[in-house]
């Protein structure tokens, strides 16, 4: 196909009746399609149904003998910590086992720093100002619980490696403001990015101004490849520890969408010494968290390879979605010079970036044609793209024929939008 900068204001014209035809086409069959939020359909929670099978009785005593219907354990039962430790490739005793939501986790972490500080120092509250790094396109939930607090986000750019990091080495370095930077570092929300080995290095090696500054990994995704080759991650808990910055990293996870979203087991991996910090007020918070779900993935599972199997079902069932949306992307933008996407090999999103000043329109066209995409904008801090040009889609939900009406109307709509920007 025709680069899109290469047609003729006639043709570009013709093109945009045509496209204008099958919008209205599309928009008369009233359509109602959800594209807003990356959750498993239901035939992937299908897959762990089984787990909610298992007696009563067998949830009872965890391996050293406690009792998981009781009260206590403040930090996980045995079997979950050595299931995580696999997962996270870290040893048990850098393993706290949450509630149900690593988002929960996060926020806690975050609220900590904010009102009690880390390991003695200054609670971000009583500071003039605080200040994240946020790698964008990025979790908007993660901005969100910035924003909630009054941090202050700085936007760094997300390359193919990861986030730009001769910025992220220059700014931790000068300011000591900078307390944290949010990261996905494998099959990022939402470009389906890994951080390659060189940037999780440069990242255990940073030298931060402030001794306060955490790097916030939410490896949200470590287990959900689409291929038989799936990306790897080096260790950035090991990697801090060989630089000598045991402290600097909070680990993220939960099998939200391996098993259950919102009944599912959150986890965080860091340093002994900030594991002690974090339960001096953890005590205060809870008693413990649900032991019995806690078993009841641990039973179920078994270990990593019981996980890695089990995603693969959860693979077998995306791969096609994610495929058509590639598809329709390549048949209908492909050569047009007017969008680039990445193809993501695991992960929730892929994300598509078009012409820039086009996104929010886009979204608004595809919208008036019933087609709720993510809101534009929603990947960046403050909701700003600065180019507004991404959008984040979520293929994982819709039904494939649904998904695939949804991609075609948002095709055309790049279109139209793109054609009608250069036409004027
Ligand atoms: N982190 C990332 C990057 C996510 O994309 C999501 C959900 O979409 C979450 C965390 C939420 O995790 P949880 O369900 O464990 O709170």
């Amino acid at each position: 196909m025709k680069s899109y900068k290469d047609l003729s204001k006639e043709e570009l014209k013709s093109e945009i009746e045509i496209l204008e035809k099958r919008y209205n086409e599309f928009k008369a069959q009233n359509l109602k399609l959800d594209m807003t939020r990356g959750k498993p359909c239901a035939e992937q929670l299908d897959l762990s149904m089984d787990m909610l099978d298992i007696p009563a009785v067998e949830l009872r005593k965890a391996a050293d003998g406690t009792d998981c219907f009781n009260y206590g354990v403040l930090d996980g039962i045995p079997e979950a910590k050595a299931l995580f430790a696999q997962m996270l490739e870290v040893s048990t005793d850098e393993i706290m086992v949450g509630g149900n939501s690593s988002l929960n986790l996060m926020y806690d972490t975050i609220a900590r720093a904010m009102s009690l500080g880390i390991l003695g120092s200054t609670p971000w509250s009583k500071l003039n100002s605080v200040k994240f790094l946020c790698p964008s396109p990025g979790y908007d939930r993660h901005f969100a619980i910035c924003e909630l607090f009054g941090i202050e986000m700085i936007t760094i750019d997300m390359k193919q490696d990861g986030p730009d990091m001769d910025t992220v080495e220059k700014l931790v370095s000068e300011d000591d403001s900078i307390k944290g930077i949010w990261c996905v570092p494998k099959y990022s929300n939402p470009d389906g990015i890994t951080y390659t080995d060189e940037v999780v290095d440069r990242f255990s090696n940073l030298k931060p101004k402030a001794k306060d500054f955490r790097i916030f990994w939410d490896n949200a995704y470590c287990v959900h490849h689409l291929t038989e080759n799936p990306d790897k991650l080096k260790n950035i808990l090991k990697a801090c520890k060989d630089a000598g910055n045991d402290n600097m990293v909070y680990i993220f996870s939960s099998t939200s969408k391996v098993s259950f979203p919102g009944a599912g087991v959150a986890v965080m991996a860091t340093s002994t010494e900030n594991i002690k910090g974090i339960k001096k007020s953890l005590t205060i918070q809870t008693i413990g968290h649900d032991k019995i779900n806690q078993l009841r993935h641990a039973k179920y599972f078994k270990n990593l390879d019981g996980i890695n199997s089990h995603m693969k079902k959860h693979a077998d069932i995306l791969k096609p979605k994610f495929n058509t949306v590639l598809e329709i992307f390549e048949g209908e933008l492909g050569g047009k010079d007017i969008a680039s996407w990445n193809k993501p090999n695991g992960g929730y999103f892929v994300s598509l970036n078009t012409m820039d000043n086009c996104a929010k329109e886009v979204a608004k066209l595809a919208s008036e044609a019933g087609v709720a995409l993510t809101k534009a904008g929603a990947t960046f801090p403050y909701g700003n793209d600065p180019r507004d040009r991404n959008l984040r889609i979520a293929p994982t939900m819709p039904p494939i024929e649904e998904l695939k009406k949804a991609i075609e109307v948002l095709v055309i709509c790049v279109q139209l939008v793109s054609a009608n920007k250069l036409l004027n």
